[in-house]
């Protein structure tokens, strides 16, 4: 088979590597979409936990290949040849004081298919039973937006409870389309999404009812200050879903006192930016983190299976696997590229 693989950062080829067959517990998967998003770009240049030699791709959906003595999927049930399923990348140790806790993203064993063991990118990829889960009937385009949106269903449950808060998300990548239609699913009040982009603000205005509002990158600050103008106040939830320091270092401005700021974006390792504590402290901010999920799969999917995500025409680009470079390009410097897929071929 073929698969995309990084001996080392920043250098990867397209090459055959052998089969592998599935062992006890596990499953083999034949990808039949795969997606890609900023992560893979920090995978690229070796961060976010990245071990080499590594395939990435840690959105995958595909198709049961073989099955393993034992194998059971994420939620305890039988699995069958032909069913399609989405992979959960993440896994935890289950044995240290955060998994105990019942926090298991926080776990110090953290693991990652795409990122510490091998990923979608591939016609095929052997993954524990216990972290696929079904995804019959689903549209492969829609449901190669599982895993992101897992990463969501942590974050509201982190954002808990709310109802009726008013929410600006920057960023409209395929990230925020989902964050806006995921935050009204569960309840929150008026959405705001901003983005410099006008094509990504208006396909996603097509896909919910919500505020638009253009980001001007070369003046972020006064655009924001525009944004709480147009929306009457400042914001109870404020969520960066761009991950650039420029606008990071600028969310307070957004937040209403006693607001909560969310850094979900991937900022790069290196990026440092100025906040004043005394706003902080006068104000009452909250400035929380949200990173990824382990268990989130089960809360994500019925989203999808009640007709409440919709994704019409933001996959604007599709690579076959021998393309990866392609991908990779397009996903570093296309303006216009808002979700970017592999398709499987095997
Ligand atoms: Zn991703
Ligand atoms: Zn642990």
């Amino acid at each position: 088979m073929r698969a995309v693989v990084y001996d080392v950062p920043g250098s990867f080829e397209v090459r055959d590597v052998p089969d592998v067959e599935p062992g006890s517990g596990q499953v083999r998967v034949r990808m039949t979409r795969a997606g890609m998003c900023g992560t893979d770009l920090h995978l690229h240049d070796g961060q976010f936990l990245a071990a080499f030699p590594l395939t990435p791709g840690h959105e995958t959906v595909g198709v049961i290949d073989a099955i393993g003595p034992g194998a059971v999927d994420g939620e305890g049930r039988e699995l069958a040849v032909g069913q399609q399923v989405v992979v959960n990348p993440n896994s935890s140790c289950r044995s240290c004081d955060y998994c105990a806790e019942g926090r298991p993203w926080l776990c110090d064993g953290f693991a990652g298919i795409g990122s510490s063991t091998p990923g979608g990118f591939a016609d095929y990829v052997v993954v524990p039973g216990a972290q696929l889960f079904d995804a019959t009937g689903i549209d492969p385009d829609l449901a190669v937006f599982a895993e992101p949106s897992a990463c969501i269903a942590h974050l509201m449950d982190r954002l808990d409870p709310l109802e009726g808060q008013s929410v600006v998300v920057l960023g409209a990548g395929p990230t925020g389309v989902l964050l806006i239609q995921i935050l009204r699913y569960k309840g929150a009040g008026a959405v705001t999404l901003a983005d410099p982009n006008p094509a990504k603000l208006d396909r996603a205005a097509a896909l919910s009812a919500i505020e638009t509002t253009l980001v001007d990158r070369d003046d972020v600050r006064g655009s924001l200050d525009a944004i709480v103008a147009a929306h009457g106040g400042q914001f109870d939830i404020v969520i960066d879903a761009t991950g650039r320091a420029a606008v990071i270092g600028e969310l307070p401005r957004l937040a209403r006192n006693g607001g909560r700021i969310v850094y979900y974006g991937v900022a790069d390792e290196s990026d440092l930016v100025a906040i004043s504590p005394f706003e902080i402290f006068r104000r009452e901010l909250t400035i929380m983190g949200s990173f990824t999920e382990v268990d989130s799969f089960p809360d994500a999917l019925p989203a999808f299976r009640a007709g409440a995500i919709r994704m019409d025409g933001v996959i604007t680009h599709r690579f076959a696997l021998g393309d990866y470079a392609d991908a990779l390009d397009a996903l570093r410097s296309d303006r216009t590229a808002h979700k970017i897929v592999i398709e499987g071929s095997a």
